[in-house]
Formats: structure tokens, C-alpha cells, sequence
């Protein structure tokens, strides 16, 4: 059997007691048939524990509140200590490992539900590679692996025979993904927005059974020429704050209605929705953050709005250098699910499912950033991003219900993600402001200094210079045209969709 990881699986070492989160709270673990007639047929004091706290029928520990009730005090496995590790069922055993088999290939990746996977995950800077060699499951820390079902079995029938022929395409197209989400030449945004497109592109093929041009079709999405004649329609998505609010607002509300798993996630989710998407939150903590003054914010609608935009403006700017960060996140979500798509032909929904990932997880991650006053930290990151991954990855019915509404919900198209990924345009629009002063200045000096000085001009003329009557006329234009802009820009004119009105 030959198996595929990324290239850091081997770092990963469980650090047990010390552990911040113990993987077996809020987690009704389903016993292997072997494991359970294992425990019951054990003697003695522990013997009896184990069969006092076991549902037979369910095949499942009773908890103890929401705690394993072999976890003890210090956070060990009562189970291991008493009987060795190699007597622990299934699900302790691999966790936290996530395995997708195909054929005689078996994936194995360190789930981001568990911290310290988290932690070794986005601690690299360098792009995350994968390797393939041949094993065996004990080699790679696993045990008695089921082949892996799909979830996504509402698209088609028969989803759990292997589509060999597609799995071959879809294995060297998830290459090409990569290869845009690790493009570190383009914004993470626009490398989520690009495979997203192609993404869409490839989901009608396979709709069609056509499977010749798929390739075809992702690799020219890696073309420049290709990338620079997206930059037109991306264009029509950017600076629709009001929208792009609304639709955060929803995802989070949406998320809010899965199952809850941890209690941490709960917080983080309710902080994040009360500081992003409610006025008076966010204008207390852009005020303590100092990025809005106190008299700046009256205007209710349109500056809660412009405040949207500058909290995301900021946090970006402050966090571009951990930007891989988010490109290893959606790296990771891909190499997970994505070749699922084998399996029940629904590649949109994975690819979905990594940009929504990514959308959620940055919206978080602002909220923290904001609440602690313009500080995020690693820790911080991998707080938000394995409390995500917990609650999405960690319940098979979180995971369906997200599944089932990515594939199906109408708020969740194409129209909308790309939308919600869409630059805000705060920032350009002060630096345009700025552009604006200092050719508008300069545009005065011009103005007065009369013909001699303007005719030795070619800063707005592209080189060459002003054929001039007096004052420079494109430098007279533009100087009124920023100057009018910049006045109405301070004094807020954004309307009520979040829009400058200019
Ligand atoms: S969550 Fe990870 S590090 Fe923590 S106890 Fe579980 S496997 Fe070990």
C-alpha cells in the first residue's frame, strides 16, 4: 500500500497531559467491534470500570459530562495506562489522523481539530509539500482502517465505487490547485477566488462526463494572461461592503446552528458575530484599537459599514507577512476532501468548502484580533483555526449538514463566495486620497508658476511634455477632481450600501 502525506506528518507527537484540549472531550467515541469485546472480556477492578462504563448496545463509553470517563484528572487515558496503547480502539488510536482511501492508496493527514497538529501546521513558513511511500498502517501510526465513505452522497448514486479514470485527472489537477494557492505572487484572496472559477469550470465537465479538457481547463486558470483578464471581473465584486456584511453574517449564523462541540468554538463564534456584525461592538473596538476616532463615528448605517471595511483593511495589512498561514489552511482542506470528488463527482463542494473554510476562519480571526486590541498571535491563529476544524471536522453530522449547504444553498454560489472574498477598498481609497493631494498640489504649483514651468512638465503627460497655454489642463482637471474627491470622502459621503457615493 503506498501512502500520501504531507511532508511534516512524522513531527507530530501527542502531548498527552499538557494538552489544552483533550481530543476525547464532547466526543461520543464509536467502539470497533474487536476493541469493544476486548474491554468486556477483561477481569478484575478495571474490568469492571470498563464494562460500568460502556453501553454495549451503542457501542460507545458512557461520558462523564462531557468528558471520557477513562480521561482522568491529569488528562491521561486511564485505558492506556492500565492495559498499553496497542488496546486502545480505532478512533484513539488514529486520531488524529484523517484517512481517505483509494485503491491502494491511503492519505493520511494530522487533523487541524487537534492543537498540536494545528501548531505544526502553520509554524511553517515554506510551502506545504506531500510525499508518497510504500507502508503499512502500523508504519504511519495506524489501526484496522476502514475504507473511507464518502459524505457527500446526495449528488449521485453509487457514490462509493471509485471513478478510477476521473480519480487519475482529479489527482493531477489537485497539483495544479496547489500551485495557485501556493502562488505567493498573487493575494491570498485572489488565489482563493482563481480556484474557486476553475473550480466551477471543472464541475461542468464532469457534469457533461466530458473529462478530456479538464486539464486543459484548470492549467490556463495558472496562465498570467488568464489571471490578468480575471482582474476585470474580480473588479465588479470589490467594495460591496454592505453584501459582502450580509453574506459573512449569514455564513456565521449558519454555522452557529451546527451541533456544538466544544464550548470554545461557541465563544469564539459569538465574540465574532457580536464584533463584526454589530455596529456598537465594532465601533467600541475600533475606537480602544485607535483606527477610528471617537467624533469619527456617528453616522450609524454607512459608518458601520466603512468600519467593516477598515477592520478587514487593517487586519490584511497587519497580517500580510502570515499569509500563508490561510494558503496552508486551504491547502490543507484540499488535500483532505478534495479527491472525495472521486467518489460522488462533487469537486465544487470541496473547493467550496476550503474557501468558506478560509472566509470563516479570517472573519474570526479579525474579531480576536480587534477584541485584543490589534494583537493576533500565532497561538491565536491556531486557536481559531483548530476550534474551526473541530467543530467542522469532528462531527460526522457538522460535516454532512456543511456539506449538504455548500453544495445546495443558493447564498452559497459562486456569485456570492466571490463576493465575499472581494478586496474592500479602504485602503486604495486612502492611498488615492494621498496619490490625489500630492498631484493635486503639485497641480497648483503649476497653476501658479505660469507657462515657463508648465511646459517643462511630463509628469502627467506620460513623459512628454505639456504643450501648455498658461496652466497644464490635465493637471488642472485632476487637481479639481482630487481635491472635490478628497473633501467628500472626508466628510464621509458612503452611502447607505457602504459605497462612496463619488
Ligand atoms: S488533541 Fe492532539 S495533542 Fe491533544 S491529546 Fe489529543 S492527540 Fe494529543
Amino acid at each position: 500500500m503506498n501512502y500520501r502525506t504531507a511532508s511534516f506528518y512524522r513531527e507530530f507527537q501527542c502531548i498527552g497531559g499538557v494538552c489544552e484540549d483533550s481530543c476525547c472531550e464532547n466526543w461520543e467515541i464509536d467502539l470497533d467491534e474487536a476493541s469493544l469485546k476486548n474491554y468486556m472480556k477483561q477481569e478484575g477492578e478495571f474490568g469492571k470500570r470498563l464494562k460500568d462504563n460502556t453501553r454495549v448496545k451503542e457501542k460507545q463509553f458512557i461520558l462523564n459530562g462531557t468528558r471520557c470517563p477513562f480521561l482522568n484528572q491529569e488528562n491521561l487515558c486511564d485505558i492506556y495506562i492500565e492495559m498499553g496503547e496497542e488496546n486502545l480502539c480505532e478512533t484513539c488510536t488514529n486520531f488524529p489522523r484523517h484517512i481517505e482511501e483509494f485503491d491502494n492508496l491511503k492519505e493520511v493527514s494530522l487533523t487541524m481539530s487537534c492543537p498540536e497538529a494545528s501548531r505544526i501546521m502553520l509554524a511553517k513558513k515554506e510551502k506545504m509539500t506531500f510525499e508518497c511511500m510504500e507502508g503499512t498502517d502500523e508504519e504511519y501510526g495506524l489501526k484496522h482502517i476502514l475504507p473511507v465513505k464518502s459524505f457527500a452522497f446526495w449528488k449521485k448514486q453509487h457514490v462509493n465505487k471509485l471513478d478510477k479514470p476521473l480519480f487519475d485527472i482529479l489527482f493531477a489537477l489537485r497539483e495544479q490547485i496547489y500551485a495557485i494557492l501556493q502562488n505567493r505572487n498573487m493575494p491570498i484572496g485572489r488565489r482563493a477566488a482563481v480556484i474557486l472559477l476553475g473550480a466551477g469550470e471543472v464541475q461542468k465537465l464532469i457534469d457533461q462526463n466530458d473529462y478530456s479538457q479538464i486539464m486543459e481547463k484548470m492549467v490556463s486558470y495558472k496562465d498570467p494572461e488568464k489571471i490578468d483578464s480575471l482582474n476585470t471581473l474580480f473588479e465588479k465584486y470589490e467594495n460591496r461592503v454592505a453584501e459582502k456584511e450580509a453574506w459573512m453574517k449569514q455564513i456565521l449564523n449558519m454555522y452557529e446552528g451546527l451541533e456544538t462541540i466544544k464550548e470554545e468554538w461557541t465563544t469564539i463564534l459569538h465574540e465574532g458575530m457580536s464584533i463584526m456584525h454589530s455596529g456598537e461592538d465594532m465601533k467600541t473596538m475600533l475606537i480602544a484599537s485607535g483606527l477610528v476616532k471617537e467624533e469619527e463615528s456617528g453616522e450609524e448605517i454607512s459608518s458601520f459599514l466603512r468600519n467593516y471595511a477598515i477592520a478587514y483593511q487593517e487586519f490584511q495589512h497587519y497580517y500580510q507577512e502570515k499569509e500563508y498561514e490561510f494558503e496552508h489552511i486551504m491547502v490543507y482542506y484540499i488535500f483532505n476532501y478534495f479527491l472525495g470528488g472521486a467518489y460522488d463527482h462533487d469537486i465544487f463542494t470541496k473547493v467550496k468548502f476550503a474557501v468558506v473554510s478560509y472566509l470563516v476562519i479570517l472573519e474570526l480571526d479579525i474579531s480576536v484580533w480587534l477584541k485584543q486590541q490589534k494583537e493576533f498571535i500565532y497561538e491565536d491563529q491556531v486557536l481559531v483555526a483548530h476550534a474551526y476544524s473541530k467543530e467542522v471536522e469532528h462531527s460526522y453530522n457538522n460535516y454532512e449538514s456543511l456539506q449538504l449547504v455548500l453544495s445546495a444553498h443558493p447564498i452559497l454560489d459562486m456569485e456570492h463566495i466571490l463576493l465575499a472574498i472581494a478586496k474592500l477598498m479602504f485602503i486604495f481609497l486612502r492611498l488615492y486620497i494621498l496619490y490625489s493631494s500630492i498631484t493635486g498640489t503639485f497641480a497648483l504649483l503649476v497653476a501658479r508658476s505660469g507657462t515657463k514651468f508648465a511646459a517643462n512638465c511630463s509628469l502627467s503627460t506620460g513623459g512628454s511634455k505639456a504643450p501648455v497655454y498658461g496652466i497644464c489642463t490635465i493637471c488642472t482637471i485632476q487637481y479639481t477632481i482630487s481635491i472635490s474627491f478628497a473633501i467628500t470622502c472626508m466628510e464621509k459621503k458612503v452611502d447607505k450600501q457602504g459605497m462612496c457615493d463619488i
